[in-house]
């Protein structure tokens, strides 16, 4: 387990604060130096691909836009001053019927979206994969649940993914137990029970007790304005 989840180890034990000697002896080329890639964007994927390639011995260097945060300093519990998170300069997505993109629906700065994304993690249901065939709608993927189900299992692990156990599609468990629900939560849970509606409480990667050095959730509810707390 923990070798696979290092990162949840980089914080200082005493401290919830992120591992500043990491960037200090993080690897730097010059200019001239050759390197085997370079991945423009810190987010989600580019950050894991570097992650996997030099870990295998690759020469990588990433470029962000934005800053490389700290949650401790640069986060803040207020709306207004979470702003500095989004990437909000105006882009158009291409093709025949191009789409604006809203104001904070990407982030920026190393992390990318995921430093204030809302940490949902639900699986495909397995007829997703065939739309096409099975209702007349977009088109089928070219592979199935089975062939994502281990790497599913793998991430939810590596999150690590908290949720309560899933009865819907493929049956499966998560890692950690669900993390309590909130007062809106159980209004809709009620009213769901009272409509004879089953509900589950959804996987979130936010880890539900002490992960490692990363602290555990204290509801503090501000995750889609960056997690100070780094959970
Ligand atoms: C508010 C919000 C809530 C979300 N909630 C969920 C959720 O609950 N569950 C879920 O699964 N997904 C959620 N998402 C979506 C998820 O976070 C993203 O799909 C995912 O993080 C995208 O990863 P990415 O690596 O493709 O891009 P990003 O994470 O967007 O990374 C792109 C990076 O590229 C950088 N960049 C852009 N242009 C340049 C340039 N020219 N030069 C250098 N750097 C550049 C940016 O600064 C950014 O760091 C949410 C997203 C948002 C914004
Ligand atoms: S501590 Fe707060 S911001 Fe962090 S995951 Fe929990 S609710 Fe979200």
């Amino acid at each position: 387990m923990r070798a696979r989840n290092e990162s949840a180890w980089l914080i200082p034990a005493d401290q919830r604060r992120v591992n500043h000697a990491l960037r200090e002896s993080m690897r730097r080329y010059d200019e001239t130096d050759e390197v085997d890639l370079v991945v423009v964007g810190c987010g989600a994927g580019g950050s894991t691909l570097m992650q996997r390639m030099a870990r295998h011995g690759w020469k990588i260097v990433g470029f962000d836009a934005g800053p490389f945060w700290d949650p401790e300093q640069d986060w803040v519990s207020d709306e207004a001053g979470s702003h500095t998170l989004y990437w909000t300069e105006p882009r158009t997505i291409g093709g025949a019927d191009p789409v604006p993109l809203g104001s904070n629906n990407s982030g920026r700065g190393v992390g990318g979206s995921m430093v204030h994304y809302a940490g949902y993690t639900p699986r495909l249901h397995p007829s997703d994969f065939a739309t096409a065939t099975n209702d007349g709608v977009g088109a089928d993927w070219p592979l199935d649940y089975d062939d994502l189900d281990p790497y599913y299992r793998l991430i939810e692990q590596e999150l690590p993914v908290a949720g309560q156990d899933w009865p819907w599609g493929r049956p499966h468990s998560y890692p950690q137990t669900a993390h309590p629900v909130g007062g809106n939560g159980e209004i809709f849970q009620r009213g769901a029970a009272a409509l004879g509606i089953e509900t589950r409480v959804g996987p979130v990667a936010i880890s539900n007790g002490r992960f490692g050095h990363r602290p555990h959730c204290i509801y503090r509810g501000f995750c889609l304005q960056g997690c100070k707390v780094n959970a």
